[in-house]
């Protein structure tokens, strides 16, 4: 049985788990290693499980802990060139990744890791690089989008496969705009190359879901900037003026920033 857990979402570190009985893959590794462990305990697992590291792109969030992870685990860490070279520079990543231990791989090129069949896609964020992911295993389509400054066709290709999708609601620009952030921030986040929206993120739900998607995360929320509560009443009524109900025609929850998520058990 297929199970997803998020371990943290959103700018004070991401990483999440996509995992079977016999293998674990983590997506992002931007939580750092004793809260991971002491996070993964309360749930009767443990960090050696994990048996491959993929990256979004190389933002603190996402990579804080990919080298501990990776040293201290023998994990082999997937990312584009860019990523890793971005991984290797940024001084926020104390250890560094093993030489033996980079995996690159190719924006729109499907590979094998272990069990699951992975292809990254292009997401546009002011990063080196940035992908989303597209994960399919016992025959369940997965989608993650995050750190995303505007939807393009082909991420649209991607959530439109998905049974499964984790997809950034990170601000609400009103908020944003009479929020604390220093103009330059807030250009940066609401820009082609920032953050996705709540309205972007639900009128992307809401004109790609298919009868086929079971299940919506909403990921990478802000905390100025956003609002648990108000991200799901505004997608919830944007999706409701295109018919589709959050709860009845596909389930959908906010990921917490900082506590980890249930365990979620991926049927078809
Ligand atoms: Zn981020
Ligand atoms: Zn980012």
């Amino acid at each position: 049985m297929l199970k997803f857990m998020s371990l943290g979402s959103g700018s004070s570190g991401n990483a999440y788990l996509l995992y079977t009985d016999t293998d674990c893959i983590m997506i992002d590794c931007g939580v750092g290693i004793r809260l991971l462990k002491k996070h993964l305990h309360n749930y009767g697992l443990q960090l050696s499980m994990i048996r491959n590291l993929l990256v979004t792109h190389d933002h603190a969030d996402h990579i804080k802990a990919v080298g501990a992870l990776s040293v201290d685990h023998n994990i082999p860490v997937y990312a584009t060139k860019e990523v890793h070279d971005g991984i290797t520079r940024n001084w926020c990543v104390k250890r560094k990744v093993g030489a033996e231990m980079v995996r690159y791989i190719n924006k729109g090129e499907t590979i094998q890791v272990g069990e699951f069949q992975v292809t990254p896609f292009a997401v546009p964020h002011d990063s080196n690089d940035c992908v989303g992911y597209f994960v399919e295993c016992e025959g369940v389509k997965f989608t993650l989008v995050t750190d995303c400054g505007h939807i393009t066709d082909e991420i649209r290709q991607y959530v439109r496969r998905a049974n499964y999708l984790v997809i950034e609601a990170n601000h609400e620009p009103e908020k944003l705009a009479a929020g604390p952030y220093p103009q330059y921030l807030k250009d940066r986040i609401s820009s082609p190359s920032g953050h996705l929206s709540n309205a972007e993120c639900a009128e992307t739900i809401a004109t790609e879901a298919t009868p086929e998607l079971k299940y919506v995360w909403l990921c990478h929320l802000s905390d100025e900037n956003n609002h648990p509560e108000l991200a799901r009443k505004t997608i919830e009524t944007i999706l409701r003026s295109h018919g589709l109900i959050a709860g009845k025609d596909f389930g959908m929850e906010v990921l917490k920033r900082k506590t980890p998520s249930e365990v979620y058990e991926l049927t078809l």
